[in-house]
C-alpha cells in the first residue's frame, strides 16, 4: 500500500445543520496531508428501519447533542480506521459495519457512520485529485440530473393544514441543468406572488427546505392548481411533471388502521382513489410513499394501477434487503436515496446498483436538514441517477447543491447530459 493514501487521523467535531440543530462533521487525513470533510444530515419524517442516530438527551441543544456521536468517531471509529487505505472504501465501511453489528447501527450510531463513510469517499477523491463524481462513479458519470423542487410543503415540514408532505415539480422539458434550476427558481418566485394573492401574506412564510406553506388550504388539488397556474404564467406549460411525497406512514394510526386526511379517518381504498383522481386531473408522474412503510401490498398495487413512477422511501429506507422485498412483491418502481437512512456510502451505493439492475428507478434524496457539504449533489451524478430531490431552489443548503451541479455541468461540457424526460432510465449515450 502506497502511504500517501494510508489514513493518518479521524477527527469528528459537533456543527449545525440548517435548521439550528447540531449534526456530525469528520475530518479524515492521510499521511501526507490530504483531508477529506463530510457531514450528515438529518430527517424530520424519519422512518422506523432507518440506521439511528447518536443523540446526546438531556438539556442541551433540547437532546439533539451530537457529542456523544463524535467520542464515538475519535476514540472507537479512529482507532478502527487508521493505518487503512482510503481508497478502500468497502473495506473500511464494513470495519465500521461489522464493528457495529447491529441491525440499526445503533452501537456506532449512524450519523457517526455516514460522516465517516463519506469523509473517507472525499479523502480519497482528493488524494487522487479526482472530483468526488468521478472518484465515486468513474470514467462514465456524466448524467445531469432532473430537480425535484420542493414548492408547498405539509405534513412534518410545516405548520400547514396539508396532510402530505410535499407538493414538487420537475422541469424535465429544460434541456440542460441550469436551464432547469431556471426555471425552477422563476416558477417559485411566481408562485410566492400568486400565493400571498389568493391566501395573504402569511402564505410566504416557508417551512423544512424553503418551501412555501399557505395557511388555512388543506385541498391538495389546490397547491397543484397554483403550482400549474404559476408555470403556465412563466411559459413553461408542458415543460413540468408534478410529484407528490405523501409521507403517508405519519398519517397512519397503527390501532385504527386508517388514515387522517383532511379531519376524517379513511382507508387505503380510498386513500387509493384520491391518488387516482390527482393522477387523471393533474400532470402527476410520481407519487412517494403513498401508504406507510409496512404496506408492501398496497405500494404494489397503487404501481399495478397507476403508470407513473412510485417512490419507496420509508418503505425501503434506502435498505437492499428492504428493496429486495420490495422487488419480489413489484412494490413501488423507484428507491429514494438517502445515505443516511442506511448509514454507510458502499451500502447505499450498493441499493442504488440493486435497483438498477432489477429496473427501479433511483430519486438520489436530500434531507429536511442539511448544511453547505455537496456530496449529495457529487453521488447524484456519480451513479447517473436522472432525478434529485433537493427541496426548494431557495436557501443556502439546498443551493448548494444545485449551484455544486450547475458547475459540475459546465465541467463536463459537452459530453455531459441532463436527463430531461428520460429521468426515471436516463439514456447513457
Ligand atoms: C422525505 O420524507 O422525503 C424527506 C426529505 O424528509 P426528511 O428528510 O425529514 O425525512
Ligand atoms: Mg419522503
Amino acid at each position: 500500500m502506497e502511504s500517501r493514501f494510508q489514513i493518518r487521523s479521524v477527527k469528528a467535531r459537533e456543527i449545525l445543520d440548517c435548521r439550528g440543530n447540531p449534526t456530525v462533521e469528520v475530518d479524515v487525513m492521510t499521511e501526507v496531508g490530504v483531508l477529506g470533510r463530510a457531514d450528515t444530515p438529518a430527517g424530520r419524517s424519519r422512518g422506523r428501519y432507518e440506521a439511528s442516530e447518536l443523540r446526546d438527551g438531556g438539556k442541551r441543544y433540547g437532546g439533539l447533542g451530537v457529542r456523544e456521536a463524535v467520542k464515538v468517531v475519535n476514540e472507537v471509529i479512529s482507532p478502527l480506521l487508521i493505518g487503512m487505505d482510503v481508497r478502500c472504501q468497502r473495506d473500511i465501511d464494513y470495519k465500521m459495519i461489522e464493528y457495529d453489528c447491529t441491525e440499526l447501527k445503533s452501537k456506532l450510531g449512524g450519523n457517526a457512520m455516514v460522516a465517516t463513510s463519506l469523509a473517507v469517499a472525499k479523502a480519497a477523491a482528493n488524494s487522487l485529485s479526482l472530483p468526488l463524481y468521478r472518484y465515486i462513479g468513474g470514467s462514465n458519470s456524466h448524467v445531469l440530473p432532473v430537480p425535484m423542487f420542493l414548492y408547498i410543503c405539509g405534513g412534518k415540514l410545516a405548520a400547514t393544514d396539508f396532510d402530505f408532505q410535499e407538493f414538487n415539480a420537475m422541469p424535465i422539458g429544460a434541456r440542460t441543468f441550469s436551464e432547469a434550476i431556471q426555471m425552477g427558481s422563476e416558477v417559485y418566485h411566481t408562485l410566492g406572488n400568486m400565493l400571498k394573492e389568493r391566501y395573504g401574506k402569511y402564505s410566504l412564510n416557508t417551512g423544512d427546505e424553503g418551501s412555501f406553506s399557505p395557511p388555512g388550504v388543506d385541498n391538495p388539488e389546490e397547491a397543484y392548481e397554483i403550482i400549474l397556474k404559476a408555470i403556465k404564467e412563466e411559459g413553461y406549460e408542458g415543460d413540468f411533471v408534478l410529484a407528490l411525497d405523501a409521507a403517508a406512514t405519519h398519517m397512519y394510526n397503527l390501532d385504527t388502521g386508517k388514515y387522517r386526511y383532511r379531519g376524517k379517518d379513511i382507508t387505503k381504498e380510498q386513500l387509493m382513489e384520491i391518488y387516482e383522481n390527482l393522477v387523471n386531473k393533474y400532470p402527476l408522474r410520481s407519487i412517494e410513499d403513498p401508504f406507510h412503510e409496512d404496506d408492501f401490498e398496497s405500494f404494489a398495487e397503487i404501481t399495478r394501477r397507476l403508470n407513473i413512477q412510485i417512490v419507496g422511501d420509508d418503505l425501503f429506507v434506502s435498505n437492499m434487503k428492504r428493496l429486495a422485498k420490495g422487488v419480489e412483491m413489484h412494490s413501488a418502481n423507484t428507491v429514494l436515496l438517502k445515505v443516511n437512512q442506511v448509514g454507510t456510502l458502499t451500502e447505499a451505493l450498493d441499493t442504488a446498483s440493486y435497483a438498477m439492475r432489477n429496473s427501479y428507478s433511483v430519486l438520489v434524496s436530500e434531507r429536511s436538514a442539511q448544511t453547505e457539504d455537496t456530496w449529495l449533489a457529487e453521488l447524484a451524478v456519480a451513479i447517473n441517477a436522472g432525478q434529485i430531490k433537493n427541496g426548494a431552489p431557495t436557501r443556502s443548503e439546498r443551493v448548494a447543491q444545485f449551484n455544486q451541479l450547475i458547475r459540475i455541468e459546465e465541467e463536463l461540457g459537452g459530453t455531459s447530459r441532463y436527463a430531461g424526460r428520460n429521468y426515471r432510465i436516463p439514456p447513457l449515450t
